[in-house]
């Protein structure tokens, strides 16, 4: 049976403390041929992240040339740090069927869009501002400096939920993780990816 041999991007945004990432990690354990890009940044490792996993841990000299080599699908300067996707890695995971979801920010995923990329976007949105302010507090080893700058942008982004294809609301860690498994299942089964895959049982039905 053939099956899809190019696959298909995900990205998933949301503000700062909606909970993204966890949630993208636990998605990318339950199913298989999924993929979470990892980013290049000029940030500091936090506390237990490490070079390699986390993310590609860069200095910004080596950012800027690898921006002006052109190397990243897309990258943002999110709060003075620069974030990017390289275009090769992608490509590299794209290949032999693998699907791939890249977590980045509102401006990353214009990008993608406006290099008119076939992809499907996910906004995750917290429950509410109070709970997102709640959360990023307690995990926060920002100033509080810092903490107004995550929260600022993050009014300022949200609203941006209405150019996404899908939003799920992360009420809940488990629930919310089997919704982004049903958009990934829905997404997979459209009829124009799943057309060779038809076409190959179709032929078992001819007389
Ligand atoms: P953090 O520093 O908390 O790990 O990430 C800060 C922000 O950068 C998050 O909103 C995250 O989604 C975004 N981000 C992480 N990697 C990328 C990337 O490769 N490109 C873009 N555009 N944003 C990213």
């Amino acid at each position: 049976m053939s099956s899809r041999t190019g696959g298909l991007l995900f990205i998933v945004s949301a503000p700062s403390g909606a909970g993204k990432t966890t949630l993208v990690e636990h998605l990318v354990q339950i199913l298989p041929n999924l993929r979470m890009s990892r980013s290049y940044t000029s940030r500091p490792a936090r506390p237990g992240e490490r070079d390699g996993v986390d993310y590609h841990f860069v200095t910004r000299e080596q950012f800027q040339q690898m921006i002006e080599r052109g190397e990243f699908l897309e990258w943002a300067d999110v709060f003075g740090n620069f974030y990017g996707t390289s275009a090769r890695d992608t490509a590299r995971l794209m290949t032999d069927g693998q699907d791939v979801v890249m977590v980045i920010d509102v401006q990353g995923a214009r990008q993608v869009k406006a290099h008119g990329m076939d992809h499907t976007s996910i906004f995750v949105l917290p429950p509410s501002f109070e709970v997102l302010e709640r959360r990023l507090r307690g995990r926060s080893v920002d100033t509080e400096e810092q903490m107004q700058r995550r929260l600022a942008t993050a009014r300022a982004e949200a609203s941006a939920f209405r150019d996404y294809d899908y939003v799920v609301v992360n009420d809940q860690l488990e629930p919310t993780v089997v919704r982004l498994q049903e958009i990934i299942a829905a997404e997979r089964s459209r009829t124009h990816r799943m057309r060779a895959i038809g076409d190959e049982i179709i032929k078992s039905f001819r007389p």
